[in-house]
């Protein structure tokens, strides 16, 4: 049947993910894998779960099998209530960030609306925006006084042709793709932008809490919390199949929220809340991250000392503080999304960096991911991903 009469206008805004793609072809454990934002499952408390399941079963019995209130239930709410120090009423439990990002575009957005995003910026994000008709225009945030002129210059434009910015969306810790973090002074750029033009922030920060080195910078939220909508997940700190995450935001905000999850999906994951609200305030949350985030420095600086053993003159990368990605620079002639197959025939994966930009430039850089590759197969995958390269 030729169902092409029936599919509503917006279907034809969807765009499908590359990086998904990629996992549905190949088996991630038999290769080089580079590509996906995988935790490493040594970070998971599988072992435990089933004493972690009986223990919410005794506390709160048929309650954890039960439909839960939209907003999330009160020992979720409380708990991360406790730990990020804004009152409960400020907190939304989503069923995951990605939620927590499509229910903004989705309550903020009308069709040609512009939402600005760095460039780059993660895919699934650019994605919703995608599906709800924004005007995505990318600005480039390197930190220098021309750039900064450049960056008003575009915003300023697109309010004198009319057009309404509704937010603008950044990863500030170790993001996703290119595993850098923003200074205060990129920070408060942002914000002093958003305040003038009269957009929101969306600050999504799935990777906050996985620091291995330097000090934590405020966050936007803080800095500005009445224009700021802040995400959480449990997915690095926890487990990504709980599919479980928060948002932090003014109450008016968070009630539209509120409404539209009503028709999205009634209320997030009941027993999976009972779990993270019981991971969080026992401190099994904290110890496991120490653990965790020592993995991920190690797994970090194993990456580097191999880029730098066997990448040939002209390759340049980023150098993560925390989070699970670091970015690669290649010489100009070099186009990471034609090499892709040919590194895939030989045992190694990653995600092309172009992908990642609004208009998709920058062929000749990639997106590595060190987390769920195991410590033995970095050496291996590197030298054979420079022996492409050279
Ligand atoms: N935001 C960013 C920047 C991400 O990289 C991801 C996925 N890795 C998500 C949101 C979605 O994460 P989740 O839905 O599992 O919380």
């Amino acid at each position: 049947m030729d169902y092409s009469e029936l599919f509503s206008a917006d279907t034809h805004n969807f765009m499908r993910s590359p990086v998904r793609d990629i996992f549905k072809k190949v088996d991630l454990s038999k290769i080089y894998s580079f590509a996906g934002g995988y935790p490493h499952p040594s970070t998971f408390p599988t072992d435990r779960l089933a004493s972690m399941v009986e223990t919410v079963r005794q506390k709160y019995g048929d309650k954890i099998l039960q439909y839960g209130a939209t907003q999330g239930t009160n020992e979720l709410q409380e708990a991360l209530s406790k730990r990020y120090d804004v009152p409960a009423d400020n907190i939304q439990i989503t069923t995951s960030s990605q939620q927590g990002i499509d229910v903004t575009a989705r309550v903020l957005v009308d069709p040609g609306d512009v939402v600005l995003v760095a460039d780059p910026s993660y895919l699934g994000a650019i994605q919703s925006f995608k599906s709800y008709r924004a005007d995505i225009v990318g600005l480039d945030l390197t930190p220098s006084f021309e750039a900064s002129k450049q960056r008003r210059a575009t915003i300023q434009a697109l309010v004198d042709a009319g057009k309404k910015i509704k937010f603008f969306y950044t990863v500030p810790d170790f993001q996703n793709p290119s595993g850098e973090t923003l200074t205060l002074a990129q920070r408060s750029e942002l914000v002093a932008l958003a305040r003038e033009f009269g957009f929101l922030i969306l600050e999504d920060c799935p990777y906050r809490e996985l620091r291995y080195e330097g000090q934590p910078q405020t966050t936007i939220y803080t800095l500005a919390p009445e224009r700021t909508i802040h995400l959480g997940s449990f997915s690095k700190v926890f487990a990504p199949g709980l599919r479980l995450g928060w948002m932090i935001a003014a109450p008016e905000i968070l009630d539209k929220v509120y409404v539209c999850k009503q028709a999205l999906d009634l209320c997030p994951p009941v027993l999976d809340q009972y779990l993270a609200a019981e991971w969080l305030s026992s401190g099994e949350l904290d110890r496991n991250l120490e653990k965790t985030r020592e993995l991920y420095r190690g797994k970090r600086d194993l990456m580097i000392s191999m880029l730098e053993k066997y990448m040939p003159e002209g390759v340049s990368w980023t150098h993560p503080e925390g989070g699970l990605f670091l970015f690669l620079t290649l010489p100009e002639h070099i186009d990471t999304v034609a090499l892709y197959d040919k590194a895939l025939a030989v045992g190694v994966a990653y995600v092309a960096g172009s992908f990642f930009y609004a208009n998709g430039t920058h062929r000749n850089t990639m997106r590595l991911s060190y987390s769920f590759i195991d410590d033995e197969k970095i050496e291996g995958g590197i030298r054979i991903l420079a022996s492409l390269i050279r």
